[in-house]
């Protein structure tokens, strides 16, 4: 493992990775969103419940995948827990600038999830770590119901997804 992965493997995200927090499926949940990131073979399954003042009362995720995507859905979770619709979004647009290479003001209020900035050297990476909050930018999007985003958004667009033998 090069230096450089070996950074990028943080024992804070790998400790996330083993122990994910607000893992399980969510009881009640007003949103599920399925995440899929066919380039390295992660999911995401998202559960959002919203509270009466719009805020986000309950997150919680399960999945597979590699250290990254798990570990940053479960920090994510934990970030985004109790915080109302526009602080959720703010989170989402700082930490997508974050690991695309750009550190803004926001960039602060990530917290922990400052440790995912190394994905920026690996373009591959930022797929695995961008996964939850793609999920999570659809949770935003709809108030109820159930639906699936992919990294490869040509793909699920094309109906490639359900044409493929390998389902
Ligand atoms: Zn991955």
């Amino acid at each position: 493992m090069s230096v450089e992965l070996e950074e990028l493997y943080q024992e804070v995200i790998l400790d996330h990775a083993r122990r994910p927090r607000n893992f399980g499926e969510l009881a009640n949940a007003a949103v599920l969103v399925h995440g899929d990131n066919p380039a390295c073979g992660d999911e995401i399954h998202l559960g959002v419940r919203f509270g009466p003042d719009g805020s986000l009362q309950d997150i919680k995720f399960s999945g597979h995948g590699c250290a990254i995507s798990q570990a940053s859905a479960s920090m994510m979770t934990t970030k985004l827990k109790g915080k109302t619709r526009a602080e959720a979004t703010e989170l989402l647009r700082a930490f997508q600038d974050l690991v695309t290479g750009e550190t803004t003001k926001q960039s602060q209020n990530l917290g922990d999830l400052l440790l995912m900035q190394g994905v920026q050297k690996f373009p591959q990476r930022v797929k695995c770590a961008m996964l939850a909050w793609r999920a999570f930018e659809q949770a935003l999007q709809q108030t109820a119901g159930e639906s699936t985003v992919s990294t490869e958004t040509d793909f699920s667009n094309s109906g490639f997804r359900t044409a493929s033998p390998l389902g």
